[in-house]
């Protein structure tokens, strides 16, 4: 997942000072009234504040409908399925870089496993970037109190989209700054033709508390903009201090994006263990860095969105989205980010044929390509779909990995918190009962939110994921069977419910 730029933290932290709210009014009760109010009525009982919170509203399910939910969820909780998809995607298939062979590899798979269960598949064109990896070397030349003729190596990756520096490296000094106010305080022309280092830290406590989300975009900025910052200055390459948690001196790559008009310049991401060291060392000298980067960016590949249809039986054209994301960065095996959001939405269908359910709209289970370096497939989506938004009565994307989810984040009219009680109470049996409004609920799925189609995520255990975000340790073994199932009856349990509904969600 790649929310990118000011706009997303900006409005993520708006939605987290929403979520700490609407938490902090559930664990609290209801607020005491004024004196006056309290002579005219007793404060409610927790009982009855329980019930208003658990039992408002008519539910628009009729008692069959929320019993099919709960079949849904059960049979989601032991059935391998997900879990054997993932197997293949990871192990077999691999990482699935945007317009790699694998890439190309995973849609011809998943487009078979859904024909085999007999759901209709499309493959929607769109083109994607081909960036390849290449080399990507670094070692200290000359630093403060060497040992005479040593070196020490440096551990970076490249970042997405990255230009490559020569094929022999380039030699430069280096400058640490720990964020965009010290580089402003730095004297004009500081960074001219020297190595630039953003060392901004992940917040491993903000992570730690349950808000990893958060404590991502705090840091992907620089990772976004810090090459174009740095090339704006003259620097001949920048580095970024890894966005991610990790303690394992393990690099995180990611997309960065160069602004029109700005040298491009060679960009990685070192570790955090590696940014502490050259800060130290540059606080205390020059410090020479030898910098190789051979990444290629080829042209644009033909790739595809893989559609699978599960029609609806009154109404066929009205579709509600499962979905996540089938592209992945290279390092790794993309289990977590975002093999499992493919595979839980691919669940959703299995689970449909496997317990011969049909409800009244489509069931369209979308792995979307291309969402890490930019998310061209959902722009061609909304491209070709978006003059029909009307008929698109959810989308629903899981891509914050797949730990323990805890209820369902919505994104639209306020009214769909109340209306979704029912699902919440089916899903309360494994935890998942919580339901939060949020403005955004995923990459791929935020054009469709704009267009007014309610949108939803699952609210996932966000403490680990990016321990091994974008990294190499993105392997099948990091995904625990048992959570992966809870996302399943999620999404399975909520896309039944969008489409089974007898009247839309409101919107
Ligand atoms: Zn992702």
């Amino acid at each position: 997942m790649v929310p990118s730029g000011m706009d997303s933290a900006t409005s993520f932290s708006q939605s987290t000072r929403a979520i700490v709210f609407v938490c902090a009014v559930m664990m609290m009760g209801v607020p005491a009234p004024p004196a006056q109010a309290q002579q005219a009525a007793p404060p409610p009982s927790i009982l009855d504040r329980l019930n208003a919170m658990m039992g408002q509203g008519k539910s628009v399910w009729t008692p069959q409908q929320l019993d099919v939910m709960a079949k849904l969820r059960d049979t989601a909780l032991h059935d391998p399925y997900a879990l054997d998809e993932l197997r293949h995607l990871t192990g077999n298939i691999g990482p699935r870089l945007s317009g790699s062979p694998q890439a190309q590899a995973a849609v011809d798979y998943v487009a078979a496993e859904m024909r085999a269960l007999g759901a209709k598949v499309t493959l929607e064109r769109a083109m994607v970037p081909h960036w390849v990896r290449g080399v990507e070397t670094a070692e200290l030349t000359a630093w403060p109190g060497m040992a005479p003729g040593t070196t020490q190596k440096i551990v970076l990756t490249a970042l997405g989209g990255s230009v490559a520096t020569p094929t022999d490296g380039i030699t430069a000094e280096v400058v640490v700054v720990d964020d965009w106010q010290q580089l402003h305080a730095l004297p004009e022309g500081a960074v001219k033709g020297k190595i630039l280092l953003f060392n901004h830290a992940f917040d491993k406590e903000l992570a730690a508390g349950g808000n990893g989300l958060m404590a991502y975009v705090g840091g992907v900025i620089y990772r976004g903009a810090g090459p174009t910052a740095g090339g704006a200055l003259g620097a001949a390459a920048v580095l970024v201090r890894s966005v991610g948690g990790a303690d394992f001196r393990l690099p995180h790559t990611g997309q960065t994006d160069y602004s029109p008009g700005v040298t491009k310049v060679p960009a990685a991401a070192v570790t955090a263990e590696d940014a502490e060291t050259l800060k130290y060392l540059a606080g205390q000298g020059p410090v020479t860095m030898h910098l190789t980067l051979t990444p290629q960016t080829l042209a644009d590949a033909q790739s595809y969105n893989v559609i699978a249809d599960w029609p609806g039986t009154e109404h066929p054209e009205q579709v509600v989205i499962v979905s996540g994301h089938l592209d992945s960065w290279d390092l790794g095996q993309g289990a977590i980010d975002d093999g499992a959001g493919v595979v839980v939405s691919m669940q959703a269908i299995h689970l449909l044929k496997e317990l011969g359910i049909h409800p009244r709209r489509t069931v369209r289970c979308v792995a979307w390509m291309s969402e890490e370096e930019g998310s061209e497939g959902a722009e061609q989506y909304v491209k070709d779909h978006g003059g029909d938004a009307a008929n698109h009565i959810g989308a629903i994307e899981t891509d914050l990995g797949a730990d323990h989810p805890t209820g369902i984040y919505y994104a639209g009219k306020p009214a769909l918190g109340a209306w979704l009680r029912p699902v919440a109470q089916v899903l309360d049996a494994i935890g998942a009962g919580v339901l939060t409004s949020s403005p955004e609920t995923g990459e791929d799925i935020s054009g469709l939110t704009e267009k007014g189609v309610p949108s939803f995520a699952p609210i996932q255990d966000s403490r680990f994921y990016f321990n091994y975000h974008h990294t190499a340790a993105d392997t099948f073994d990091k995904v625990d069977p048992g959570h992966l199932n809870e996302n399943a009856a999620v999404v399975t349990v909520l896309a039944y419910a969008l489409a089974d509904s007898p009247e839309p969600a409101p919107r």
